[in-house]
């Protein structure tokens, strides 16, 4: 297929708003590919060379994609920093000096999507010295074959900004409609998404007609983290479950490991790989007497001199501070290792509870600083309630409550686990949302520049960011300072697609940064787009900022699914 065939059809995508209309787009695109294209154009869609979990990233430099369009198009380099500066988009003022370039001279052979993208693999694995140049020449002879729209997509791309708008979700759509052209097979495509984070891997799986309900977790394929619900006690929790088992809720970083023949990987909750930052958690991991496993954990620093626990936050602060070899030494880590989801071969995600559980404490029963996470098990919402007040006078967040019948349900909130937390202000969580735009200071803060955030949370099902409150405090003068920094870097002209907000900030931002914010309560707003039926949406009463949640990413914040559930359960 034509790189071109492919850009036309991202045009499409871009100037469509609704998302099934979208993924009939890339359904009718993904139909005339050949069967080796499809991985390779699944990772383009998804802005990417490859899933995000290998790290192969290809951000040229802007500096770099300039010269290549200027020895391209013909115009110098100021002329081309010129045209980009009245669009404020690269992609777009390639788009028009190339324009103007066609008319005067033939373009050379046309770009074939299997050239472009082997062309993109090549520029994300170069390095060192002198790679930016070779960079430059390999993106210049891209755009040389390339008609003007593609040369919009083909610089986006390489900045790594293609931003289409069609999410993961989106794509699986499509998959699914190229086939039948309805969504029949969304779910069955989205479990196996769920089991390797690999859309390509699946993608290609699914058009060779392979079964993907037999498709299973492999090491080294990260699997998309189970998440939690909430109920508000422990009566409605055993209600719920019945007998279940009733884990400590420990505050410190979510680490998935992979383990095979030795060979060790360590995935963040984000998914990305963190296996350098936690030797003494890799070296531990690889004497296991195994030959394969993937197991969960959170991990927290220990201090062995004062037999005190940190916090993530804490966790972070220190290994910023010690460094990594230093933070081992000092403040080593202890995994509380809370699921088993593969050993020797076998998929165990499948398997309930009860089962996994076993199997992870014979595992685990002699291996330091990998230790099974703390639990008690029983049916009575008293007993709950006093290991819970227990655990939170240790320090700790609360309780992990888990159905002993119930598999792994990868990707998924799910009744499967349900969490219950020591509260904060009146609201039973705090709640994880995107920043989209920011304030200038007014008054004392005007020295600043920065005076508050504006912030979102996710509606999944039509996967826009919603607006949920306007955040002023909680931020201490150098938070201000790195805020502004931080979000001038990713300021953007308009208000980004998939936003949907009443409220215009001093600027808009790409939503990228997500922050953890407690509150008083949810209530009723007409200001704000969560949950907006008619006039009236969902806002947080006095909103404060507690931190800065870097494991996670704008697809992974509160939805408005359970912001829904929050202001039902406060009515409680
Ligand atoms: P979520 O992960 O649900 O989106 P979150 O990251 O803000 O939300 P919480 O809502 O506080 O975290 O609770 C879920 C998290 O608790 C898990 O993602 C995991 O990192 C952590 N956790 C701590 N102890 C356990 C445990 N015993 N079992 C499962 N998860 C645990």
């Amino acid at each position: 297929m034509l790189f071109s065939e492919v850009a036309e059809c991202f045009a499409k995508v871009e100037a469509t708003a609704s998302r099934l209309e979208m993924s009939a787009q890339a359904a009718e695109l993904l139909k005339k590919c050949e069967k080796e294209e499809v991985k390779p154009l699944i990772y383009i869609i998804e802005g990417n060379v490859a899933p995000s979990h290998e790290g192969l990233d290809i951000g040229i430099g802007e500096k770099f994609a300039i010269r290549a369009i200027s020895q391209t198009s013909g115009y110098t380099e100021k002329a081309v920093l010129a045209e980009y500066k009245k669009s404020g988009d690269l992609g777009s003022a390639a788009e028009n000096l190339l324009s103007k370039k066609s008319q005067m001279s033939l373009a050379s052979s046309p770009n074939t999507l299997s050239k472009a993208y082997s062309s993109f693999v090549k520029i994300a694995q170069m390095s060192g010295a002198g790679s930016q140049e070779s960079k430059v020449s390999l993106l210049s002879e891209l755009l040389n074959g390339a008609k003007p729209v593609e040369a919009r997509y083909l610089i986006r791309f390489c900045l790594g900004k293609l931003r289409l708008g069609i999410g993961d979700p989106s794509i699986i759509d499509a998959l699914s409609m190229m086939k039948h052209d309805d969504k029949t097979d969304s779910q069955t495509i989205l479990r196996a998404f769920n089991l390797c984070s690999d859309l390509g891997e699946v993608a290609e799986y699914y058009i060779a007609g392979k079964d993907l309900s037999h498709f299973s977790t492999q090491p080294f394929k990260p699997i998309r983290p189970a998440l939690a619900e909430r109920l508000s006690n422990a009566e409605e929790i055993m209600n719920k479950l019945g007998k279940c088992a009733v884990e400590a809720k420990y505050d410190g970083l979510r680490m998935q490991v992979h383990v095979r023949e030795g060979r060790v990987d360590i995935y963040s909750r984000k998914l990305e790989k963190m296996t350098h930052m936690f030797p003494e958690i890799t070296q531990a991991a690889s004497k296991l007497k195994i030959k394969s496993a993937i197991f969960e954990g959170e991990a927290l620093a220990y201090n062995a001199k004062e037999k005190k626990y940190y916090s993530f936050q804490q966790t972070m602060q220190r290994k910023r501070k010690y460094g990594i070899e230093g933070m081992a030494k000092e403040f080593p880590l202890r995994l509380f290792v809370f699921d088993l989801m593969y050993l020797n071969g076998k998929d165990m995600t499948l398997e309930k509870y009860s089962k996994r559980r076993k199997s992870l404490e014979k595992l685990f029963s002699k291996t330091e600083p990998l230790v099974p996470s703390e639990l008690i098990y029983t049916d009575n919402p008293k007993k709950l309630d006093i290991y819970f007040t227990d655990l939170i006078g240790q320090g700790l967040e609360g309780i992990i409550a888990k159905d002993l019948s119930q598999p792994y349900v990868a990707g998924a909130r799910k009744f499967a686990w349900i969490k219950l937390k020591k509260s904060y202000g009146a609201l039973a969580d705090t709640v994880d949302i995107v920043i989209i735009g920011y304030y200038l200071g007014k008054g004392q803060r005007q020295e600043f520049e920065f005076g508050g955030l504006l912030a979102a949370v996710l509606n999944d099902e039509t996967d826009e960011f919603e607006t949920i409150a306007k955040i002023g405090s909680g931020f201490s003068e150098d938070e201000m300072q790195s805020f502004e920094k931080m979000l001038d870097e990713i300021k953007v002209k308009d208000k980004p697609k998939g936003v949907n907000s009443k409220l215009t900030p001093d600027f808009w931002v790409k939503p990228k940064y997500v922050i953890t914010v407690a509150a008083d309560e949810i209530t009723l707003s007409p200001m704000h787009t969560a949950g907006m039926v008619g006039e009236t949406g969902y806002a947080l009463r006095f909103p404060r900022m507690m931190s800065l949640r870097d494991d996670k990413g704008p697809e992974d914040i509160t939805t408005t699914k359970e912001i829904i559930e929050m202001f039902e359960m406060q009515k409680k």
